[in-house]
């Protein structure tokens, strides 16, 4: 065996898995497609709002939240309507989520050095009740240093388990295959994709310069979505919303391709609801692209009320912007 256990995809949902095995002593393989500069995939590139549920900054704002509120705000939004079936799993995962964010997550990440703006902002706030769609308080905790802020912890953690000998960075390795004996995935197989020193979120080269295979005792896959991939969104585009936009743009670098499903899938994976998935609409054409067809998302400003509640917005003489007493321009 190579490792304990392999972990495919080093962004932050493969930086925290090995955080975690690594933290219990576990000797890690992480492999990704990209390069060392893309450490922390998406997270890097993230506004890093964590949603935390009833925090100190809730509190100090006189925001009243509890584990129940989230819970109904959270089925609110996700309409589990496949509870024998497709939602199974997932209804039991977002309980657990919740709670964790009512409990441990905020010290947990506290412990490994982070820190939030001392205010809660309201986003994915739906229809404004308890029991409609969305949150019906703010819950939105922007991390200092925002999506930095939120990998670079977990960076820190996978250098610190690699100089310990406790994990392997294996870039450019793009995984086409996981291994299956006698009904256990053992391992991956796939391509090593030659040396590109690009930025990060800058599309790299795709030329394969030899074949792999890794070993382990456990496998786990953590590679993103499928936001660069317009053909598989357009493929599980929701009936319900009709014909699939003619033109879309990309909040996403290349890498977040999909593949990865379809390879789980063939290794015996049951892919679940993949007809329900989060686009903003909001979004235009970065004037300086970084990944093709860049778009970003602008967000109104953040008012950062002196005493900030759940009741009825402020209102602002007309002429005037918050905070300051010469007329707006
Ligand atoms: C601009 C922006 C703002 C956001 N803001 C927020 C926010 O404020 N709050 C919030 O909660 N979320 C936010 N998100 C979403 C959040 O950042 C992502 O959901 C999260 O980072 C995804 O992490 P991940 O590890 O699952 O996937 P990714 O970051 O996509 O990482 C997957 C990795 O897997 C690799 N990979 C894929 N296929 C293979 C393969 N076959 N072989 C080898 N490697 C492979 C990829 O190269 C990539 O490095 C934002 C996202 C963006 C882009």
């Amino acid at each position: 065996m190579d490792a304990d256990v392999i972990v495919v995809g080093a962004g932050l949902a493969g930086l925290v898995a090995a955080h975690e095995l690594t933290t219990a002593g576990k000797k890690v393989a992480l492999l990704d497609q990209e390069n060392a500069a893309n450490l922390g995939g998406q997270a890097w590139w993230s506004f890093g709002g964590l949603f935390f549920v009833d925090s100190p900054e809730q509190r100090r704002a006189r925001i009243s939240d509890s584990v129940e509120l989230a819970w109904s705000d959270w089925r609110g939004s996700a309409g589990f309507d496949r509870l024998d079936d497709e939602d199974s799993w997932a209804v039991k995962w977002a309980r657990a989520y919740v709670e964790f964010a009512a409990g441990e997550k905020r010290s947990w990440l506290a412990g490994l050095g982070m820190s939030w703006l001392p205010f809660a902002g309201w986003a994915e706030r739906g229809d404004l009740r308890a029991g409609g769609h969305g949150n019906s308080v703010p819950r939105f905790h922007i991390t200092w240093g925002t999506g930095t802020g939120v990998a670079e912890p977990f960076i820190a953690s996978a250098r610190r388990a690699a100089s310990a000998g406790l994990l392997e960075f294996r870039h450019r390795h793009r995984v086409d295959e996981l291994v299956v004996e006698g009904g256990a995935v053992v391992g991956v197989r796939g391509k090593l994709l030659k040396n590109d020193d690009s930025a990060r979120g800058v599309s790299s080269n795709r030329e394969e310069i030899d074949d792999f295979e890794v070993r382990a005792q456990a496998v786990i896959v953590t590679t993103g979505g499928i936001g660069a991939n317009h053909d598989l969104v357009r493929q599980y585009w929701p009936e319900r919303l009709g014909t699939a936009p003619k033109s879309m743009i990309t909040g996403v670098p290349r890498y977040v391709d999909g593949r990865m499903l379809g390879i789980a899938e063939a290794a015996g994976a049951r892919l679940v609801n993949r007809d329900r998935m989060w686009h903003y609409t909001e979004g235009i054409r970065n004037w300086d692209p970084i990944w093709p067809a860049h778009g970003i998302r602008i967000l109104s400003c953040l008012y950062v009320y002196k005493r900030q509640t759940c009741g009825p917005r402020p209102t602002w003489p007309s002429t005037t912007t918050p905070g300051s007493s010469s007329p707006r321009r």
